[in-house]
């Protein structure tokens, strides 16, 4: 996928017969935003913030954060902007801050457990540059929270989010709640989905994280590459079970990891079930084209053949018989 030469699709796109998938871009810098708007993006999936933290001696402040912000909702007047809070740990350490899980970071403290131990102030004030961000401009903000595993810590994090927000009425300072949501990458949360989906407004499935965990082959390990392929049954059931979750719990889900923006598995995505996908810029206009062309019937059958498969070849084999029709 990426780099094929196909026309920018501005608008919002449907499947042939008109069931509306939203497509955004993943971006971890202002420098970034330009490019979703000019691959035709529908707004941003995911806002990686971790990379504003990068390359510097201190963490931006509340003004600093609530500027950027601002600029990624003015970017997408009409669209919805998805900020994940701070995802530090794992794979993404960050000089200043102390990041103790050497041995086996994945396994760690990462992305909402630090949030709510040892970055319990920075998340206080990101959440307030978010709040007040969300009041500043017409976009829609959304804020999730990265590698959440069970129900008090949603919890936890929402109750942050209320507390900032009566911090800021007492305040006297302008302020609107945003859209709110759980990502979906550990199985842990996978399998809770049901009562995350009944706290939130949205499920969004990382799929990097959610492949890496599912099949226990880690993030850059290339002994192990060729176990961490989203297209592993196991993968696509927490997928599957996650959708079901979203619908049941009145949720929206979308999808932010790689595996989204892969034209060739639109079909299975749509067919999966999926709200929105989110991609990096560049791949936007051809899982647009992908989309338009899609029947829903025939995108829900593969979807029931992949998940009932055995195996991740009797997936791709599904998968490659309906992209050649
Ligand atoms: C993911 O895990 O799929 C994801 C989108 O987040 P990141 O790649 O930043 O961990
Ligand atoms: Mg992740």
């Amino acid at each position: 996928a990426g780099g094929r030469d196909v026309e920018i699709r501005e608008e919002p796109v449907a499947t042939a017969d008109g069931r509306a998938v939203e497509v955004a871009a993943n971006v971890g810098t202002l420098a970034e935003l330009e490019g979703a708007v000019a691959q035709g993006a529908d707004g941003i999936g995911l806002f990686r913030t971790e990379f504003l933290f990068l390359d510097r001696e201190a963490p931006p402040d509340e003004d600093e954060q609530f500027e950027v912000y601002r600029e990624a909702l003015a970017a997408f007047p009409e669209g919805r902007v998805v900020v994940r809070t701070l995802d530090v740990g794992g794979d993404k350490p960050i000089p200043y801050l102390e990041t103790p899980d050497a041995d086996n970071p994945f396994l760690g403290q990462r992305g909402i457990r630090r949030s709510l131990g040892p970055d319990a102030d920075l998340f206080e004030t990101q959440l307030r540059a978010l709040l007040r961000a969300a009041a500043a401009e017409s976009g829609t903000l959304s804020v999730m929270f990265p590698m959440v595993a069970t129900v008090p810590e949603l919890e936890a994090a929402l109750e942050t989010v209320a507390d900032v927000a009566a911090d800021l009425e007492s305040e006297g300072i302008e302020h609107e709640r945003p859209e709110l949501g759980a990502m979906i990458e550990t199985p842990g949360a996978a399998f809770i989905a049901e009562e995350l989906a009944e706290r939130v407004d949205f499920l969004s499935i990382g799929t990097n994280d959610l492949t890496q965990y599912v099949m226990a082959a880690a993030r850059e390990n290339e002994r192990v590459a060729d176990l961490r392929d989203p297209c592993e049954p196991a993968v696509l059931r927490a997928i599957e079970r996650t959708v079901a979750a979203a619908d049941a719990g009145d949720a929206w889900v979308g999808m932010c990891g790689e595996m989204a923006g892969d034209s060739d598995l639109a079909p299975l995505l749509v067919g999966l079930g999926l709200d929105e996908l989110s991609m990096s810029a560049v791949t936007i206009p051809e899982v647009k084209a992908a989309i338009a062309d899609l029947e829903t019937d025939a995108a829900e059958a593969l979807a029931n053949r992949a998940t009932d498969a055995a195996t991740r070849t009797t997936v791709y084999e599904h998968v490659n018989t309906t992209t050649d029709q």
